[in-house]
């Protein structure tokens, strides 16, 4: 059995796997994609501290090699369920089974969906929620953005310099977000801001084609980039009864759940700011005190 199984291999799940291995906990790192987790869909980070202007997969690769270092154990599998046994968990992968006493939960969230026909089946034929992943598909192409928020003009910014023009379609009359970012979107000559309208209808047939808005003015578009927010990766937790009503996972202040010994950090805790640095002290919280209540046994 395990002292602690850590699911999700962000920024949180790293950084609480560099704290319990160093606390001598027998711990398994579990991830379903890539280790970094969002980091590898990041252009440019310019706030994390003493690391100014890395980019996001430049940083994972650093956390990575920090794991190695460390000969932290982690396996690339999905975990689908987790059941109460006595004294402990069990957790059900794609793959396999491990028993555990604690687990840490940073699984992070995912890009929410306009919830329009055809998204589906246009996802990665014109259909994208990461810039820095395929962006390099659109150059010289026309694209439109979905939303307003940091995410949107972030990535405005960075497809600005690949494509020939960027419709950001945005529902609201003006951007909530008080950074110097908003005046370089509006100031770019290739951005056009169409503010007061939503993507009505996506359409295309082997490809994306255009977006019909709900003016019923029709864009022809190569590219939608759609960021309008996120949704808590949940599913294999939905029975555990830790959620709140958004879907985000309910915590103390040392990020235990309700449930003992199962703890959540990261972007699945609800917060004002959703920032690296703040995963990354969620998770170390969280495997500190699952050592302090080892050593106190
Ligand atoms: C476009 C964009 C730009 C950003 N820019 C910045 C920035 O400049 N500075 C900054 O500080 N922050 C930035 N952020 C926020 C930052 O990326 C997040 O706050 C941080 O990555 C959260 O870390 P996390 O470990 O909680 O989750 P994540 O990084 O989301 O990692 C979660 C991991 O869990 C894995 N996972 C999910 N479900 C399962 C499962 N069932 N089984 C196994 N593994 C699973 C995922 O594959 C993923 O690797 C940005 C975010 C975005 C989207």
């Amino acid at each position: 059995m395990f002292d602690l199984v850590i699911i999700g291999m962000g920024p949180g799940g790293i950084a609480a796997s560099i704290y319990a291995k160093r606390g001598n906990l027998n711990v398994l790192c579990l991830e379903k994609n890539m280790l970094g987790g969002e980091l590898n869909y990041i252009d440019k980070i310019d706030n994390y501290p003493g690391l100014n202007n890395i980019t996001g997969s430049s940083l994972a690769y650093k956390l990575m090699e920090h794991i190695d270092e460390l000969n932290i154990n982690y396996k690339i599998e999905s975990v689908i369920d987790i059941n109460k046994i006595d004294n402990g968990y069990e957790i059900i992968s794609n793959k396999n089974k491990y028993l555990t006493k604690n687990i840490i939960l940073a699984t992070g969230r995912v890009a929410k969906k306009l919830g329009l026909e055809n998204e589906d089946r246009l996802l990665g034929r014109g259909i994208s929620h990461c810039a820095v992943c395929d962006g390099a598909f659109f150059k010289n192409k026309n694209v439109c953005i979905v939303g307003g928020g940091m995410s949107a003009l972030q990535e405005a910014l960075y497809l600005a310099n690949i494509v020939n023009k960027i419709y950001i379609i945005y529902r609201k009359d003006k951007f909530n977000v008080t950074s110097s970012i908003v005046d370089k979107v509006i100031n770019n000559p290739k951005i056009e801001v169409i503010y007061n309208e939503e993507v009505k209808a996506i359409n295309g047939n082997e490809y994306l084609e255009s977006v019909t808005l709900k003016s019923g003015k029709l864009i022809n578009t190569s590219g939608l980039f759609i960021y309008i927010g996120y949704t808590p990766s949940v599913n294999y937790i939905k029975n555990l009864d830790i959620l709140d009503n958004d879907g985000y996972a309910l915590v103390n202040n040392n990020f235990e759940t309700k449930c003992k010994g199962i703890y959540a950090v990261g972007d699945l805790v609800k917060k004002d700011t959703y920032q690296i640095v703040l995963a990354m002290a969620d998770g170390i919280r969280a495997s500190l005190d699952i050592i302090n209540k080892i050593v106190e046994k």
